[in-house]
């Protein structure tokens, strides 16, 4: 058996989708033991923080967290309680996979894409200042001509940030990820042609290291130029490293591709610590309707068996689930693409997926 898994419900429709993925994980018959932790608004009520330092605690003695999405309570002092767990956790890595299931509500076939996007630096660092502080006065007066007379008081500055060490690290984890899961190619995206110190660093250092890893082939693409051709030819790529703001972006792009942000996992990854969640937030005006689909928690849930190596019961999952979709009868709003198939809700998901396991070890294709 597993030492305990930190499980946080999160906010909005976390708790519906968490329980979802909960009851497929235990009918996958995996012995897994949850210690149940709480965050964001929840957390404000009961303890004055959405982001208490008993969860950072509770995290770091698991090692593991399977999480549901947060939603940041306005006045409370974070940016986004997400960013700062990250922050505290130094989950540097954020592994998407985005892949097609036949039956999903998109017109691409073969999508077979892993996002793996830097999640500490780049303008996500959290270095900003009014136009009105002390910090936006110096900058100023050192950036001089940059800034036209026009714009000097009323300029903000948010600061882009990127290190050669904190490349080279997720770089790194990129080429390891690939070694590990048996892929081809890792791609990093950039815009080093205009930015061209700090995106100058992170491309420097992915040609760097990709010279360690001969058996993967490695190319650049611009950011824009990646956008159209992620567009015109998801297909052709494998494993895809970007700074924290593209990858934001071509994560929710990728999950467009394939379908939609109900079927978009992810994890947070840091040195010997995991936090594995969907790609999208707590969708509030959801809360409590039994309407989001669950897919993205259960394939996040799936992405944290094989962390363990449970392997089995994550192909289980993801059999079914592939099925169900395959199906298309038991499929959240999202998922609905023939006019005759009436949505249901979230729990029905989790019915139908516990039940399409069922059929499948009877039939014998997965035990
Ligand atoms: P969101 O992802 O919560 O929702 C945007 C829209 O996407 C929803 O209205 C819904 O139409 C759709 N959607 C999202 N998840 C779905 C699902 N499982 N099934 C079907 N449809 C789904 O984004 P938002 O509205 O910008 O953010 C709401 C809150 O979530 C904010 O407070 C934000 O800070 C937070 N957030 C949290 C995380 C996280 O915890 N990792 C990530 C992103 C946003």
């Amino acid at each position: 058996m597993h030492s305990k898994i930190s499980l946080i419900p999160g906010d909005g429709i976390g708790p519906e989708i968490t329980r979802a993925a909960t009851r497929v994980l235990e009918a996958s018959g995996v012995d897994l033991d949850w210690d149940i932790a709480i965050v964001g608004e929840q957390a404000l009520k009961e303890q004055g923080t959405p982001l208490p330092d008993s969860l950072i605690d509770t995290i770091k003695q698991r090692r593991l967290a399977l999480k549901g999405p947060v939603t940041t309570p306005i006045g409370t002092g974070f940016r986004s309680v997400n960013v700062a767990l990250r922050k505290k956790l130094d989950l540097y890595a954020c592994v998407r996979p985005c892949r097609t299931f036949p039956g999903a509500p998109t017109p691409y076939r073969d999508i077979d894409i892993v996002i793996v996007r830097e999640n500490t630096e780049d303008l996500y660092a959290g270095i900003e200042f009014t136009p009105d502080s002390p910090q936006s006065a110096e900058l100023k007066s050192l950036i001089g001509d940059a800034i036209r007379p026009q714009a000097r008081d009323s300029a903000g500055f948010s600061i882009k940030m990127i290190s050669q060490w904190g490349s080279e690290r997720i770089v790194r984890y990129a080429f390891e990820y690939a070694v590990k899961h048996n892929r081809k190619k890792v791609t990093a995206a950039h815009k080093a042609n205009i930015m061209k110190v700090t995106d100058g660093i992170f491309l420097d250092t992915a040609r760097r290291v990709a010279q360690e890893y001969p058996q993967i082939e490695f190319d650049d693409v611009v950011i824009d130029a990646m956008c159209m051709r992620l567009v015109k030819n998801p297909q052709v790529f494998d494993v895809i490293v970007l700074p924290n703001l593209y990858g934001d972006i071509v994560s929710d792009l990728c999950a467009g591709l394939v379908g939609g942000l109900g079927l978009a996992p992810g994890a947070n990854i840091g040195d010997g610590i995991a936090v594995f969640e969907p790609s999208h937030g707590s969708a509030p005006r959801y809360t409590g309707k039994n309407k989001v689909n669950p897919m993205a928690m259960m394939l996040s849930a799936t992405m944290m068996l094989r962390h363990i190596g449970e392997h089995q019961a994550a192909d289980k999952i993801e059999k079914a689930i592939a099925d169900v979709i395959a199906e298309g009868k038991n499929v959240t709003y999202d998922m609905v693409t023939s006019a005759d198939v009436t949505p249901v809700g979230t729990s029905q998901v989790a019915d139908a997926v516990i039940k399409k396991m069922e059929e499948n070890s009877n039939a014998g294709k997965i035990h």
